[in-house]
């Protein structure tokens, strides 16, 4: 037999290692980014076109290469950052594996231009999928320049999969967030499209932050600072009230590396304990220093994971500084002389307009001695006294409780054919209930052939799915108008994503009065938006649209009405009355397409007789 396995061509193997390495363009920018830090540049500038699919470029200021280097820093396992593999335990750069460029050079079409301090020219390398094109002397300055052109124009099936360019970009500044933030001390510039995005000078950590996600960021930072023989944390944690609805701003470095780790967010998210609001997440931005020799971050290709040597005893340290600097922060309201008394009221109180003292009536000639009659009458005595206000305090429980008893009955009057006689005439009374609620998470309703189970917070979301869209089509929705404009900061990107989808935010009746670069100014809300939901809605909508990896027939108003009626709808856990349950199942059954949710979730199911049947064999 005939031997048949052959060694791949280079071209063919750095195209398969690319694939590793380069996901998409930011990809790209987060490993010539690093390289720029490995070179020690003190000034690294950014070009991205067209969300990186056309140029990514990265200049920079640092030693750059000799001729050799230039040449050399292509091949693959080419680098000058390790020489064995116990240099892998003493990691102080950001590179080693020496394979990005060739990676790279692999898929792209790839210009380097680079001079070191001590040469009197530089040296200029066209190479595109693996080929040199040209190498030349040029004149230049010091550091190094390369950009990145037409990534995968030679893997069209990888060309095609890339995102919107929405999408795509928000990757790209998402690295270029994290090199940036574990580097304040180096100055980032970048733009897109020829416009400067960012500019972050040379600055502390705090600024560092500020600049990147607007100056209202700067009051929510509680620092944290902890050094122990093992690990050294420093950063900020933000406050507990501004934590947001999605997950955007935490971050970790580890040795000044970004790294992703749900071991160490948990260990936050425990700290936090008891401080958030529901489905909050807290923001963080802390710095792990550990001895490179206890950590392992050659586990995985893209360089985000890393393995620590003792992981329980970090999450413990980290766990307590976090609760530590919370705790400090926690003790000052309490000194705050301004504070407004009222919001120490607790909840109940709140509501009762005119609170008063209840008045006691006592019955002067009640001996303990002289049994029941006495008692019984200071009780009904007590209960006439009670003021109106008081019994509101219990509104809430009563009518809870009343419903359960309806539920019952109604229960019975769904049997009642066949046991009328027995119960006798008191079910009469009430009209017939068709909706029954259960575990406030459930509807059911009864059809002909059997029943329905309806999910209350999946098909709120469809009703109002279709209302907004239909609204944002025809554009002639109602607005509110707001008495005080509200005011919302968001940072620079942030605002960007809300110009993207300002019209169509109009068309369901949000009137923006003002928008800047941190901030916007509502002063009109769609008629079924409570104002105090305006903040959650936005967020959400922000963090869908991150997030949001977008089919082909993506549209920014179908996004924008799946947001809103996801912030919307009724919760899970939501009590709702009859006439609620009603109106929803009748809206559900009122929409073109009543079965699925928004995102394509069962909104209800049947049960029919016979399959009951066959439970009761
Ligand atoms: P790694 O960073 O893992 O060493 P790369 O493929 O990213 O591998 O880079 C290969 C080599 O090219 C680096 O080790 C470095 O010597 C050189 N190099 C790359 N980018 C730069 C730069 N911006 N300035 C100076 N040298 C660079
Ligand atoms: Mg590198």
């Amino acid at each position: 037999m005939s031997d048949i396995i052959q060694l791949l061509p280079d071209h063919v193997a750095n195209q398969i290692a690319a694939g590793e390495v380069v996901q998409r363009p930011a990809s790209v920018v987060k490993e010539l980014l690093e390289n720029a830090i490995d070179a020690h540049a003190t000034i690294i500038k950014l070009l991205v076109k067209d969300a990186g699919k056309t140029l990514v470029q990265v200049i920079d200021n640092g030693s750059g290469m000799s001729v050799t280097d230039a040449r050399l820093s292509f091949e693959r396992h080419a680098t000058s950052k390790i020489r064995s593999a116990e240099d892998l335990f003493q990691l102080h750069t950001k590179g080693f594996r020496g394979e990005a460029l060739a990676s790279i050079a692999a898929i792209a079409h790839v210009e380097l231009k680079t001079k070191q301090e001590q040469d009197e020219v530089g040296t200029q390398i066209v190479i595109e999928g693996s080929e040199v094109v040209s190498q030349d002397v040029i004149v230049t300055t010091k550091g190094t320049s390369i950009a990145v052109k037409n990534l995968f124009f030679n893997i069209p099936a990888r060309r095609n999969f890339l995102k919107s360019n929405q999408v795509e970009t928000r990757h790209i500044i998402d690295e270029f967030h994290r090199v940036a933030l574990a580097h304040p001390n180096i100055q980032f510039v970048m733009y897109h499209n020829g416009s400067e995005s960012f500019n972050l000078p040379e600055s502390n950590y705090r600024q560092r932050i500020v600049n990147i996600f607007g100056a209202k960021t700067n009051e929510k930072l509680v620092p944290v600072n902890e050094e122990t023989e093992v690990l050294k944390i420093s950063g900020f944690v933000g406050k507990p009230e501004y934590a947001k609805k999605t997950r955007g701003e935490q971050f970790f470095f580890v040795n000044n590396r970004f790294i992703k780790s749900a071991y160490l967010n948990h260990a936050i998210t425990s700290a936090f304990e008891g401080l958030l609001k529901d489905n909050t997440h807290a923001s963080y931005f802390l710095n792990l220093t550990v001895n490179p020799q206890t950590i392992d971050i050659n586990i995985h290709p893209t360089k985000t994971e890393i393995k620590f040597d003792d992981e329980h005893t970090l999450y413990a340290i980290l766990r307590a500084s976090v609760k530590h600097s919370l705790g400090q922060f926690n003790i000052a309201p309490v000194l705050d002389f301004e504070r407004d008394a009222n919001l120490d009221t607790p909840y109940n109180y709140k509501d009762v307009h005119n609170p008063s003292v209840p008045n006691i009536e006592f019955d002067r000639s009640f001996n303990p001695f002289k049994e029941k009659t006495v008692s019984g009458k200071q009780i009904t005595a007590f209960k006439k006294q009670t003021p109106a206000n008081w019994d509101s305090l219990y509104v809430g429980l009563e009518s809870k409780g009343t419903q359960t008893q309806k539920d019952f009955s109604s229960v019975q009057f769904e049997s009642e054919e066949q046991t009328g006689s027995i119960f006798g005439d008191h079910t009469q009374v009430e009209k017939k209930q068709t909706t029954f609620q259960i575990q406030n998470k459930y509807i059911i309703s009864t059809i002909k052939s059997g029943i329905l189970v309806i999910d209350q917070h999946r098909s709120h979301q469809r009703v109002l799915y279709e209302d907004f869209l239909k609204n944002m089509t025809i554009k002639e929705s109602m607005s509110q108008q707001l008495l005080f404009p509200v005011q919302l900061h968001f940072s620079p990107q942030e605002i960007e994503i809300i110009n993207q989808v300002k019209e169509d935010l109009e068309h369901t009746g949000f009137l923006f009065s003002e928008i800047t670069s941190d901030h916007i100014e509502i002063s009109g809300v769609p008629v079924h938006v409570p104002e105090s939901e305006v903040s959650v809605i936005l967020e959400q909508l922000i963090s869908d649209i991150e997030n949001e990896v977008p089919d082909s027939n993506f549209s920014p108003t179908d996004l924008l009405a799946k947001s809103m009626a996801k912030s919307l709808a009724v919760k899970t856990g939501q009590f709702l009355s009859v006439q609620e349950q009603e109106h929803l199942v009748n809206s559900l059954f009122g929409c073109k397409e009543p079965n699925m949710s928004p995102t394509n979730k069962t909104t209800f199911i049947t049960l029919g007789v016979d399959e009951l049947d066959k439970k009761f064999i």
